[in-house]
């Protein structure tokens, strides 16, 4: 869950904004000076500040720029008065939203989680990366639902490419070819175990450079089959 971190330096204010957060699943953590909010800020791993404007030792004007110039994470600014929060949008300090006291603990909550959420799409947006097996050449890639052998892509069926997967993320495991028919063959479908040792065997057609010597997928006999990590 998401940390915020409150620089206010009226306990009771702070105090409400910190239950009303926690409530709704948030760690929040309360500096009530200026100087040490603004270290806090920019030392501590947060998602999201909730910033004063008028705070001893250093006002909310220098931290939130001082943020922005290290980080995108979402500042949230309170102020007192109408006339500051128009100030604030002029000076065009980087804060993401400005809330009047006094608000309703609701509102902040829902701005809050508002931009949380917009924060959350645009850092993870970017990042997503597709879940890849990748062991000596071979490269299976399950978000796209593909296989490589050393760059070139080879065409698996649906259980093929079930049966291979989950002896990859099982490295070094041993299964028996009921085990592998329980986890990959629903129970109504038409075939038996044997349907196991042709699968493989169709697996190891497409990934092994050699059928007779596997690389890959290694036989135990009279026990199962096993993917050499
Ligand atoms: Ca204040």
């Amino acid at each position: 869950m998401a940390k915020i971190l409150i620089i206010e330096d009226e306990k009771e204010i702070a105090e409400l904004e910190k239950d009303y957060l926690e409530l709704s699943g948030y760690t929040v953590v309360i500096s009530d000076e200026g100087q040490n909010g603004k270290k806090e800020a920019l030392e501590g791993d947060y998602d999201l500040i909730l910033l004063d404007l008028m705070l001893p030792g250093c006002d909310g004007f220098e931290i939130c720029k001082a943020i922005r110039e290290e980080k995108n994470i979402p500042i949230l600014m309170v102020s007192a008065k109408k006339d500051e929060v128009d100030k604030i949008r002029g000076l065009g300090l980087g804060a993401d939203d400005y809330i009047t006291k006094p608000f309703s603990p609701s509102e902040l909550v829902a701005r809050v989680k508002a931009h949380l959420q917009r924060y959350e799409r645009l850092v993870g947006g970017g990042t997503r990366e597709n879940k890849v097996i990748e062991t000596r050449g071979l490269r299976i890639d399950k978000t796209a639902h593909r296989v490589f052998v050393n760059g070139e892509e080879r065409q698996f069926t649906t259980k093929e490419f079930s049966l291979l997967t989950y002896l990859a993320e099982h490295p070094n495991q041993v299964f028996s070819k009921e085990d592998l028919f329980r986890a990959i063959w629903d129970m109504d479908s038409v075939g038996d175990i044997a349907t196991v040792t042709v699968h493989i065997k169709k697996v190891r057609e497409k990934i092994e450079a050699d059928t007779s010597n596997p690389q890959y997928i290694e036989t135990l006999w009279g026990v199962g089959y096993r993917f050499k990590a």
